[in-house]
């Protein structure tokens, strides 16, 4: 079966299960015989199911909650559906990895657009746009997905589904009709905070996160979020403000990407504590590529690099004539360069450390994925873009998970936490 008829035959197991009742599913699965191979190979019992990295990868629904190729698509006005020489991310890139559905993040970088305001709205909008009109001009490839059920039939279809999500709650302006606002537009999840802090969350990236959880005005964004059915996320937040969070939502809360504090010691990740009260909400923690929160010392090692190699960064700030966004781009590719050139090398392997611990200490169901690509300045060595991710699938074969957990881990944990923050 070729790629997209297995998808298709997926999907229509998964909407066959969902849509009738137990009573009447083994009658339903026996005339759907095509579909024996997937109905075994999804028990516990994989006795005949095949054990191909590729085969058992491209079958699974793969979901990525985070990537920064918006910034791209809006500063350097990139078509992501050809082959991009650079960058991590494109539609090309991704069928080739067997990604079905991306998160792209709608980031607004408080130090150049604002805290708040029309600056920090426009930015937003303007990336919110950005992918809209990607997807409407490649609608052969792409198309919107705004709950999981578009995403189990755009993938069915053959095609990319395209989902965004705000990070940092910076473009809401401290008005709570905005989150509103925002979730019209499609945007199905949001952070409370960046690497700064808002007035209503703190940020695990600045001094004053340290001591700031939610005050009463972000308990009701919270809340309007769970109304609304959009996924509350909790990478980039404070410590406290990721307990007032779980304490508040009464929807699954999700890490939309964050690594284990017990492995990479970095205020970005989460404790042990943390993830276990994370899953106790029902939610997923998605681990991210980046080294800096992958590799124990790593960051300790880039804060050297960054001093050496300040001077070879600022003349490439100098050089850009452009606006910000492409200072910031220029910048960002010299950074690139140098820490692969100047740091230890990370592999995929160590990324699925991170998924064991995770799976060591809630389960299976509480893991998934969010690269962070085109955000990052470094990636594993055998993960350098969205092509690679048959690596991931791999490496959790060769360390005895099964398929179905590979199922979970992809996207199928994802997917079961859409459908319940979607439920009324
Ligand atoms: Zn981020």
């Amino acid at each position: 079966m070729s790629h997209h008829a297995q998808k298709t035959v997926k999907a229509s197991v998964f909407a066959a299960l969902l849509s009738l009742s137990f009573v009447f599913s083994n009658c339903r699965m026996s005339q759907q015989t095509q579909n024996a191979q997937y109905v075994n190979s999804s028990s516990n019992v994989s006795s005949n199911s095949t054990t191909d990295p590729l085969t058992i990868h491209r079958r699974a629904i793969s979901i990525d909650m985070h990537a920064d190729t918006t910034q791209r698509m809006v500063d350097e006005h990139l078509d992501i559906n050809q082959r991009l020489a650079d960058g991590q991310l494109d539609a090309v890139r991704m069928k080739e990895g067997g990604l079905d559905a991306q998160f792209f993040s709608i980031w607004v970088e408080p130090q150049l657009y604002g805290l708040g305001g029309e600056g920090a709205m426009k930015r937003a909008d303007d990336q919110i746009n950005a992918v809209r009109s990607m997807v409407e001009k490649h609608s052969d490839t792409w198309e919107l997905a705004l709950s999981a059920a578009d995403i189990r039939r755009i993938v069915g279809e053959g095609k990319l589904a395209a989902l965004m999500g705000l990070e940092g709650g910076y473009a809401i302006d401290e008005r709570l009709e905005n989150v509103e606002r925002y979730y019209k537009m499609g945007v199905r999840y949001m952070s409370g905070a960046w690497s700064v802090s808002t007035s209503w969350a703190g940020s695990s990236g600045d001094e004053i996160g340290r001591t700031r959880g939610l005050n009463d005005f972000g308990k009701s964004v919270i809340r309007e979020m769970n109304r609304l059915g959009m996924m509350v996320d909790v990478s980039h937040v404070s410590d406290p403000t990721f307990w007032d969070i779980v304490n508040t939502s009464t929807k699954p809360v999700i890490a939309t990407h964050s690594n284990c504090r017990a492995i990479a010691n970095v205020p970005r990740n989460l404790t042990d504590d943390m993830i276990r009260a994370l899953a106790k909400t029902g939610g997923v923690v998605c681990v991210l590529f980046y080294p800096e929160f992958l590799e124990p010392g790593w960051s300790e090692k880039k804060k050297k690099v960054d001093a050496q190699i300040a001077a070879e960064v600022q003349k490439a700030n100098d050089e850009e004539q452009g606006n910000i966004a492409l200072k910031k781009i220029a910048r960002d590719r010299v950074r690139l360069k140098e820490y692969a050139k100047l740091l230890p090398p990370v592999t995929v392997a160590r990324l699925v450390d991170h998924i064991d611990h995770i799976v060591k200490l809630v389960g299976i169901d509480h893991v998934g994925l969010g690269s962070d690509f085109d955000g990052i300045q470094a990636t594993p060595t055998d993960l350098s873009s969205v092509a690679d991710l048959p690596n991931v699938t791999k490496e959790l074969l060769r360390r005895g998970y099964s398929e179905e957990d590979i199922d979970k881990i992809l996207g199928g944990n994802m997917l079961r936490v859409m459908e319940e923050v979607e439920k009324k």
